[in-house]
């Protein structure tokens, strides 16, 4: 075989979607959908979701539809919406058509709804929440019927209307399917089909004050948008006959099927969107787009690509039985590698201290230095990096002792040699302290001849990145970790708040090299020896430099 590239077996959607394709059920058409409820920015999960239903559509030929499923107007908002719709495309994805709304499928709902209480398949309910969840039973008891359950065609017919002319109180009157109350399913046990909620809707304003619920919203509005392969998560498998119940029931114009896939779990995270909103509406994080979060923005911002995004979702099989935990660590290894190979490099101090070269010789071999931008891909050029009298190393370079191990401790320690990067072996001759002991200054000697060669009997400790005092640009650092140190914020009675990591941003200001002057909002690069970063999105400024850290060089967690 010529080919040797690895072929990866097919998950069951692509199976399913195969055979589809095959005995042309849907007159070879796949149209999947992404439906998001706009209560909150999208996050790792949704982007899981993302990549499978526009990723299954664009495989196959297919379309992918982006529909807001905003049944529950109190905590929904245009913000989310706009944040929902930046995010899908930023990943790379565009929709079908316009964004979708379960809104503006409100009439026709409402319409289906008198359709079954025609049919005698839809009661006004009256009993309280309390009574309709003591008349539910549970998973091992069987229900009871509701005592408004036998009223006539004509009676639910009036009470409905009276629902919707808001002659209720919240609460005082729902719309039930008549399905079984001793059903082992408890989805089917009369499930509610229309609430009372007097709140303006983001898209339909007063028109409603009642509102469809999840369940009968879903199947309903996959139905009229044609979608062959409605995939959704491992929790709503119970919910499918329901799906099923409302598709045979109903005179809709078309019969999508429910698929469920594994749900994806990350640790040292939460996912959940109450819990984020909670982060974000206590500022226990600067908002939903703070670089610490699991939103798709905040990733974003902490310098993710979308192509680290997409890899790492490859790298998690898709499981019809399953939900995926995961290892945030594979997660941070996606964008490392992506990185690797992208960003270009560069030179950062994030704890400058003040070195002063005392034998510099302009003559010797002239003040600048080239460096390439990248090790393997001379593609990317080389830059130049001034050289000059007064420089910086950073703080946990140097060392005073020199008895520390040469192995241990690769860096500069008194009398002894280091070399900077791309630049000259320097030796260090004298340390200088303010009145407290600290040390404030050091000052070296360079080897003449030592660029890019090396001289007998000079042995450096090992390589350290330093930038030019005088040409180098001041730069904030924002140095984050991950944003909970517990593998499982989530789990147990505790608060997942304790388990915020307290060192999850530490601030620098620190000193880069001149040529990340030029840097531009959402730039990345490898700091060396520091890991990735990239020029803030909203803060960076070519008179202010800003930088993230999105991740570092190797994984210091795994062994913690
Ligand atoms: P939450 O209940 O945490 O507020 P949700 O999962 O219900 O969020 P939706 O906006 O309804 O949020 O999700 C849109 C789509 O994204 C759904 O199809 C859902 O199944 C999918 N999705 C959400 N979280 C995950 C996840 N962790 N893994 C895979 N898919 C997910
Ligand atoms: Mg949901």
């Amino acid at each position: 075989m010529s080919d040797t590239a690895p072929t990866k077996s097919k998950h069951f959607l692509e199976t399913i979607i195969e055979e589809d394709l095959a005995s042309n059920k849907h007159e070879g058409r796949v149209v999947t959908r992404f439906p998001p409820e706009p209560n909150g920015y999208l996050h790792v999960g949704h982007a899981r979701s993302i990549w499978v239903n526009f990723g299954l559509a664009q495989q196959y030929g297919g379309v992918c539809n982006l529909r807001f499923d905003d049944t529950n107007p109190e905590k929904e908002s245009q913000e989310f919406i706009d944040a929902i719709q930046e995010d899908v495309r930023w990943l790379g994805y565009e929709w079908n058509g316009d964004a979708r709304y379960a809104s503006s499928y409100f009439d026709k709902l409402y319409e289906w709804a008198l359709h079954l209480i025609r049919e005698g398949k839809a009661y006004v309910c009256e009993l309280s929440a309390e009574q309709a969840s003591e008349y539910r039973g549970w998973a091992t008891k069987p229900g009871k019927d509701s005592p408004y359950r036998e009223r006539s065609v004509e009676e639910n017919l009036e009470l409905f209307e009276k629902m919707r002319a808001g002659g209720f109180d919240e609460g005082a009157a729902s719309l039930r399917a008549k399905i079984d109350m001793a059903s082992p399913n408890m989805n089917l046990r009369d499930p509610i089909l229309y609430r009372i909620r007097k709140v303006e809707h983001h898209q339909t304003g007063d028109k409603w004050c009642i509102y469809p619920s999840y369940d009968f919203a879903h199947g309903q509005e996959d139905a009229i948008e044609g979608v062959t392969h409605s995939i959704c998560t491992l929790e709503f498998q119970s919910h499918r006959a329901l799906y099923d119940w409302f598709v045979e029931n109903l005179p809709v114009p078309a019969r999508p099927t429910q698929y469920e896939m594994g749900r994806l779990n990350l640790n040292y995270t939460v996912t959940s969107k109450r819990k984020l909103k909670q982060l974000v509406d206590e500022n226990h994080v600067a908002g939903w787009d703070d670089p610490r979060m699991p939103t798709i923005s905040g990733m974003r911002r902490r310098g993710f690509t979308p192509n680290s995004l997409k890899s790492f979702c490859e790298m998690i099989p898709v499981s019809a039985k399953n939900n995926s935990d995961v290892d945030v660590a594979q997660l941070e290894k996606a964008i490392r590698d992506d990185l690797n190979e992208q960003a270009p490099r560069a030179m950062c101090v994030m704890n400058p201290l003040k070195v002063t070269v005392i034998n510099i010789d302009e003559a010797d071999s002239g003040l600048e230095m080239k460096a390439a931008n990248h090790p393997n891909k001379p593609e990317l050029g080389e830059r130049v990096i001034p050289f000059s009298e007064t420089l910086y190393i950073d703080k946990a370079d140097f060392n005073e002792d020199n008895t520390l191990s040469r192995k241990k401790f690769k860096r500069l320690v008194s009398g002894e040699y280091v070399r900077l990067r791309s630049a000259y072996i320097i030796k260090s001759e004298e340390v200088i302290k303010d009145d407290a002991g600290e040390i404030i200054e050091l000052k070296v000697s360079l080897v003449p001849g030592t660029v890019g060669e090396n001289v007998e009997g000079v042995k450096p400790r090992g390589v350290i990145h330093w930038v030019s005092a005088e040409n180098g640009v001041k730069a904030t650092i924002r140095d984050y970790d991950r944003l909970f140190s517990d593998p499982n914020p989530d789990a147990g009675e505790g608060d997942f708040l304790a388990h915020i990591n307290p060192n999850s941003l530490k601030e620098y200001e620190g000193v880069v090299e001149p040529a990340l002057a030029a840097a531009k909002p959402e730039d990345s690069f490898q700091f060396e020896r520091e890991g990735y970063f990239v020029a803030d999105r909203f803060d960076h400024a070519a008179d202010k430099l800003v930088f993230n850290k999105t991740i570092g060089l190797r994984d210091v967690w795994s062994g913690k």
